[in-house]
């Protein structure tokens, strides 16, 4: 038995369909608890639900873990982080995601392996106040599994920590430091990841197969002439070079720290002089581009999180929409557009119809090749539909 959570009246439905979150104002009363205490969360009729972690301080007050009755201690976290690991499948991949938070059933905690070494991101209350026994558990769990195993590093420098009350906190958490890059193989392609300080944990494992997905449209063109806006360390940009030789492209972001790095990978795969790297914003570069009357053969958008929040939701929208107009302009005929949302309060559905919006208005009718989203070590929790953050079209235009 725990402290209580009381729930009020016609307020437990979605608990009891497994939603993981309990917003303050779904809350009739809580016992005297601390901020990371573990409550039972009761309905209004005085039953046991399900069990989680409180924190007065974040708008989620509750986040559940469990649905039935069992202690949330060590062991627990022992068995949910081995189930999280053989779900990746019976050998653990050299790089992937290995825990994603509420969609493994461990919310707040991130975990990435990056050839040797994980990096963990602690988002919540709940899994701060008990890292030091989560690292035990990571550190005894994933060293016989993972090849050349070498330590555990801390990212937790999201955003997301403010929410809960938490200050940002990066460094060594286990074993070796890791190196200021770290090379890692995606789909026979090699990568220089910055753990320390680049994007998320370092790179966007996310986007894996999506990138995957394009090459196949790339290689069949000829000369391409290839933009990949937003391209962080010019991944999606590798790829389509090594997919088409003859192909140029011209990877756009705003760090001049990311395309440095895009560069170094460009070379790491032999592809350099394939690459135009060009620092600054998207929008300007779209307008820059369109003024000069460049075009292109296929162009990747893929920006980061432009929905925060319900009240930012229309001018995100705006955003979307302006964006792949742009880029609906910029295409040659029969050109592919694959692009992407990550905002978790864009549904596919809405990302959809903003595309279509913007290929009607930029009189380019087009088609929907595939659909793109999650790779399977980013699974989405079907209670949680704000786990599905990921979303992204292939279209080709057709004239
Ligand atoms: N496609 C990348 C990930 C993109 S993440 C990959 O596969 O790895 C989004 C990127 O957009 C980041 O690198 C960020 O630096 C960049 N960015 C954010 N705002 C921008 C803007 N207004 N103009 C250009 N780049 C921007």
């Amino acid at each position: 038995m725990y402290p209580r959570l009381t729930l009020k009246q016609n307020r437990h439905k979605p608990v009891t369909n497994r939603h993981p979150w309990i917003f303050s104002g779904a809350i009739a009363k809580v016992d005297q608890v601390n901020g990371g205490d573990v409550v039972d969360v009761i309905n209004a009729g005085g039953q046991f639900i399900a069990r989680g972690i409180y924190n007065s301080r974040s708008q989620i007050a509750c986040r559940i873990f469990t649905w039935k009755d069992e202690p949330i201690n060590a062991d627990f976290f022992r068995r949910r982080i081995q189930e999280a690991v053989q779900r990746r499948g019976p050998e653990l991949p050299a790089t992937c995601r290995l825990i994603n938070s509420e969609n493994d059933l461990l919310p707040g905690l991130i975990a990435d392996v990056y050839s040797g070494f994980l990096v963990v991101q602690f988002l919540s209350l709940g899994m701060e106040v008990r890292k030091e026994m989560i690292v035990q558990q990571l550190n005894a769990l994933i060293r016989p599994e993972a090849a050349g195993w070498q330590g555990i590093f801390e990212r937790s420098d999201a955003g997301a920590r403010a929410k809960e009350g938490l200050l940002p906190q990066t460094g060594l958490l286990a074993g070796e430091e890791p190196p200021p890059l770290l090379e890692i193989e995606e789909n026979g392609l090699r990568f220089l990841v910055d753990v320390r300080r680049g994007h998320k944990t370092g790179f966007y494992l996310d986007q894996r197969e999506n990138r995957k997905a394009t090459t196949p449209l790339i290689s069949a063109r000829q000369n391409g002439d290839i933009l990949n806006v937003f391209s962080y360390t010019g991944a999606f940009g590798v790829y389509a070079a090594r997919a088409e030789p003859s192909a140029r492209i011209a990877n756009v972001d705003a760090s001049e720290e990311a395309l440095d790095l895009a560069r170094k990978n460009f070379e790491l795969n032999g592809v350099l002089s394939q690459g135009e790297f060009l620092a600054g914003n998207a929008f300007d570069a779209l307008r820059l581009f369109r003024d000069q009357g460049r075009t292109f053969d296929f162009i990747i958008l893929d920006p980061p999180k432009f929905a925060f929040s319900r009240s930012g939701l229309n001018s995100a929208l705006r955003g979307y929409k302006d964006l792949n107009l742009l880029a609906f302009k910029l295409l040659k005929q029969n050109g592919y557009l694959v692009t992407f949302s990550c905002s978790g309060l864009v549904s596919p559905d809405l990302f959809q119809k903003v595309v279509f919006e913007a290929s009607a208005d930029a009189g380019r009718p087009a088609q929907i090749l595939k659909k793109l989203g999650h790779p399977s070590d980013h699974p989405v929790l079907l209670s949680f539909p704000e786990g599905e953050y990921l979303k992204g079209l292939i279209l080709k235009v057709v004239e």
